[in-house]
């Protein structure tokens, strides 16, 4: 079996990985780089048989649901069977209508089970479920012709599934010859605040916030939205998340994740959403049993916590229900520096609102990363999603370097 990484080894986001094996090949992410301005088919790697005409690509293997590792689906042809978790496709089908270029139909494939194989022509696949920012997120062995490669995918240890992180660390695969390695955080000084920090610290501002709270994460990080409820659950807040968050919710499919139907859990559907309501109204239907209006809001603004977003801001304004509001920043702070959020520094300065950051990174850091190299003992570490692989070798052993678009033997 050999690899070739056709973007992500000198970078973070568009992940991309193509295997081949016996004269066929298997794809993992295809991914949009997180900085992609212009048409997204710009940035489809130079793989034949995308468009279905080249039978000797068996299939597309995604780790994730993050818009990095298959944001580039649309470029793929139906015919080009994809896996995925089962919730991992529901999340990816239910924000589709609310993005700016809604996905075509995603193909069937294979459904992942935690430590459940399958075959693919020559190449055997098992997906090992990950504690990550993005829901039903998978690292994935791939064996073929008595080679074995681990893919990370995108990975933490300090997120609400961390126990996924040490049990596999207890038990995880052996005799791996390579291990591609995600390493967001190589090279970043950030600090490492837990998932149960973050509500901790969310509980502490609700208590002192006279009015509303404002928490702008992705909808999409489902452990985040779990602790911004259990803050409110501490402080007596009733959660609002828009339509888009509570389409995301119930695609989780699971019982235990906040649903717009729950008593503390309300539904506002803002002035930009009003038509993709009328749109879907059976969406209407399932989750919109508390939907409050503006002016509910506005009459007791202390009562609420809003999962918000940059489109939220008219309807805020004319609502006048930010007296004694709190804000907070709950991403990671490189998207913040971007020209593009000082539109929203300007509106809560304009409010008199203050902006607090609490955020758990959705990445493993060094010691986790080392934890988890030393766990599979690989013949080799590959950097990837990394902007610092050069520094891989001052925390790895037998660290490889591959180039994009360059192709070496498992
Ligand atoms: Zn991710």
């Amino acid at each position: 079996m050999d690899a070739c990484i056709h973007r992500g080894s000198h970078e973070i986001g568009g992940s991309c990985v193509e295997l081949r094996s016996e004269g066929k090949r298997l794809l993992i992410d295809l991914g949009l780089p997180l900085e992609a301005p212009g048409d997204s088919a710009l940035y489809v790697p130079p793989i034949a048989g995308l468009d279905g005409s080249d039978l000797s690509l068996l299939g597309l293997l995604v780790s994730h649901p993050h818009i990095d590792h298959y944001g580039l689906l649309g470029h793929l042809s139906p015919n080009v069977p994809v896996g995925m978790g089962v919730a991992a496709r529901r999340i990816i089908k239910a924000a589709s209508p609310f993005m700016k270029d809604p996905l075509p139909a995603i193909s069937e494939g294979w459904d992942y089970k935690p430590r459940e194989g399958f075959d693919i022509g020559p190449f055997r696949v098992t997906p090992f479920q990950v504690d990550h920012s993005a829901y039903d997120a998978y690292s994935l062995l791939v064996e073929s012709g008595g080679r074995r490669l681990f893919y990370s995918g995108d990975f933490r240890s300090l997120g609400r599934k961390c126990p996924l992180f040490h049990k596999f660390c207890a038990d995880p695969p052996s005799d791996i010859h390579a291990l591609l390695l995600e390493g967001t955080t190589i090279g970043r000084q950030e600090p490492r605040v837990s998932e149960l920090m973050v509500e901790k610290r969310m509980a502490e501002l609700f208590s002192r916030t006279p009015g509303l709270v404002m928490v702008h994460s992705s909808m999409q990080n489902i452990d985040r939205v779990v602790s911004v409820f259990k803050a409110c659950i501490r402080r007596s807040r009733i959660l609002v998340v828009d339509l888009y968050g509570a389409a995301i919710l119930e695609a989780t499919g699971n019982r235990n994740i906040p649903q717009t139907n729950w008593p503390q859990m309300a539904l506002y559907v803002p002035r930009w959403q009003l038509s993709k309501m009328r749109q879907q109204p059976e969406l209407m239907e399932r989750l919109g049993k508390n939907r409050i209006s503006l002016s509910q809001i506005s009459s007791n603004p202390g009562r609420f916590a809003l999962m918000f977003r940059p489109m939220h801001m008219t309807d805020l304004d004319s609502g006048q229900c930010l007296e004694g509001a709190a804000f907070v920043y709950s991403m990671w702070e490189g998207y913040r520096k971007r020209g593009d959020y000082a539109r929203v520094e300007q509106w809560l300065e304009k409010n008199g609102v203050l902006l607090h950051s609490i955020h758990s990174s959705g990445h493993a850091g060094t010691g986790d990363l080392q934890k988890l190299v030393s766990a599979l003992n690989p013949q080799k570490v590959i950097p990837i999603r990394s902007f610092s692989p050069e520094r891989y070798r001052e925390a790895f052993p037998s660290v490889e370097m591959h180039s994009d678009g360059e192709w070496w033997d498992v």
